[in-house]
């Protein structure tokens, strides 16, 4: 594997990342929470979005 071919697929993996987070962001959005967890820390368990609670 050569250089080119390394930042090649690093820039392809950064816009997958991109893309992957930004669909994540809008099931979290959406998404009609269900949240279990403890005094400290909640955590939906559809789409696992944590609230810290406890700072
Ligand atoms: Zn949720």
């Amino acid at each position: 594997m050569n250089v080119q071919k390394i930042k090649q697929e690093i820039t392809q993996m950064k816009t997958s990342l991109a893309f992957l987070e930004e669909r994540l962001k809008e099931i979290q959005q959406n998404c009609d929470h269900h949240f279990a967890g403890d005094q400290y820390y909640e955590k939906c368990l559809k789409c696992n979005m944590v609230n810290v609670l406890y700072y």
